[in-house]
């Protein structure tokens, strides 16, 4: 018997690049477009909002928060997944200068996900994609290291970590690109809220078999990024599905299988980031009907025992 039931959502990086509305607005513009095109759950976009000049960046982050709340519930809508401000850390070539304040933004990150009721929240595993060579036990040492503070007070905040899978976008492997590797970061958190975001568009272009992938990772499983591309090395499109080359049907097939319970969440952001600004709102209409129509065919295969 599952809790929760699998819900549609959408990631709040959805304005046109020529939408000039001002960065305070920004995700309240969003939220509004995105209820009014149906959707009643959304993926806050903290990497978006933590950029330099936005609200999450700013003194008076916690008023904007509250208006955030409010807003949500004016228009009925929830965030059960968010997106954490992500950095590269690039230890070894190329130190991040002023790393407090990316660290900063993460835990900023943190609090507004509790104030705004965000049970998991997605974060990029560190990946030394600036290294010479790819060394797993460096990467996955330090990962582990790194990251458990953050579990820690996202804990004490009833928050989850969902670390997502990546890709080599670099000139070698990228921690957590494969599986196994996420599933091993994971489970080395033991007892903590720690968990997976399957990023279908990164795992494509990663070579990953989606279907096998998301049955090892199972229980783990609480949130995704769905998106297509057309599997091309570094071609991290972020399509719209059916669009690309991806295999939505053992993908639903995978999903039933494990019982996935948390957001069915669009990361398609292209559909509606290169439109003029006047046709978002058809194309978000369009994209709730798409939507519906994937969370239905998961369903569908779950069968009538589940
Ligand atoms: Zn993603």
């Amino acid at each position: 018997m599952r809790e929760t039931p699998m819900v549609l959502s959408t990631t709040t990086t959805i304005l046109s690049r020529w939408d000039d509305v001002p960065p305070r607005e920004n995700l309240l513009k969003s939220m509004r477009l995105c209820a009014k095109a149906g959707f009643e759950h959304l993926d806050l976009h903290f990497g978006t909002q933590g950029q330099e000049g936005f609200p999450l960046a700013m003194d008076g982050w916690e008023i904007w928060v509250d208006e955030v709340a409010e807003e949500a519930f004016r228009l009925h809508v929830t965030f059960r997944q968010a997106h954490a401000f992500h950095y590269r850390t690039r230890e070894s070539t190329a130190p991040l200068d002023n790393r407090p304040w990316y660290e900063e933004r993460m835990r900023r990150s943190v609090l507004a996900a509790e104030r705004l009721g965000v049970k998991w929240l997605v974060q990029h595993p560190s990946d030394f994609d600036a290294d010479p060579t790819y060394d797993f036990e460096k990467a996955r040492a330090y990962n582990i290291a790194y990251w458990t503070p953050f579990v820690e007070l996202a804990s004490r905040h009833h928050v989850g970590i969902a670390f997502e899978n990546l890709y080599a976008s670099g000139h070698h492997q990228r921690y957590c690109s494969e599986v196994d590797e996420l599933i091993d970061l994971i489970d080395a958190f033991k007892g903590a809220p720690v968990g997976a975001c399957w990023d279908t568009g990164h795992a494509a272009v990663a070579g990953q078999d989606q279907p096998a992938a998301i049955r090892k990772l199972g229980r783990r499983l609480h949130a995704l990024h769905i998106h297509d591309n057309h599997k091309q090395p570094k071609g991290d499109e972020h399509l719209m599905p059916y669009c690309g080359m991806l295999d939505w049907d053992g993908i639903y097939r995978a999903l039933a299988d494990v019982a996935y319970e948390d957001n069915f969440s669009f990361e398609i952001k292209h559909a509606t980031r290169d439109l003029p600004p006047e046709l978002c709102e058809g194309m978000l209409s369009f994209m709730r009907q798409l939507g519906q129509y994937m969370v239905d065919r998961v369903v569908a295969e779950r069968g009538p025992h589940a």
